[in-house]
């Protein structure tokens, strides 16, 4: 089982200390939901790729947030911010390699982040979902179908199968 939450506020610090624009990344933990049976490396990956494009495609006063959450049979992360949102005419492209949105200026990138979450989420069963304004910011939710052993509020727990 993985400590989600350790490994959240790790991932926090290590993104802040190489953090040159100065964004705020907060973590909050809803609190229900502690450990899982979910792969770190993968995890690592789909998180990294999220938090770096929150940061990228943010102001220098971004304010980015990872946030977790658990519903009976998913974990959910959210990665939120106050980017520059994604064109909606783009969203057909979003996981596509090598594709890129027409806003994002002079911010550089080679449009594989994203492929590589989705194959990853794959792995997992996962799903993503974004929720975003030109201008207003972006939002992906992951959810990964969880079965077997979680620990919800200190207690260990056997979930029932569907
Ligand atoms: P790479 O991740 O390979 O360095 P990239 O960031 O351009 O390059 P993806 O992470 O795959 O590639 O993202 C694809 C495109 O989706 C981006 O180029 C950008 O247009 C848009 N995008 C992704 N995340 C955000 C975000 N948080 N805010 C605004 N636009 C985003
Ligand atoms: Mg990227």
């Amino acid at each position: 089982l993985m400590d989600l939450e350790a490994f959240c506020i790790n991932l926090i610090e290590d993104l802040q200390f190489c953090n040159q624009q100065q964004h705020t990344i907060k973590f909050i933990s809803q609190g229900n939901c502690t450990h899982a049976k979910l792969d770190e490396n993968i995890l690592y990956s789909i998180l990294t790729n999220l938090l770096s494009n929150a940061m990228k495609y943010s102001p220098p006063e971004g304010r980015i947030f990872l946030i977790l959450s658990c519903e009976p049979h998913a974990i959910i992360f959210q990665v939120k911010d106050n980017g520059i949102g994604i064109p909606s005419e783009f969203h057909q492209h979003l996981f596509e390699p090598f594709h890129r949105a027409n806003n994002v200026g002079k911010i550089v990138g080679s449009g594989l982040g994203l492929a590589v979450v989705k194959k990853c989420l794959e792995i997992h069963h996962g799903e993503i979902y974004v929720d975003t304004e030109v201008g207003g910011g972006t939002s992906f939710t992951i959810k990964f179908p969880q079965q077997g052993t979680v620990i919800i509020n200190n207690k260990l727990s056997r979930l029932p199968s569907d």
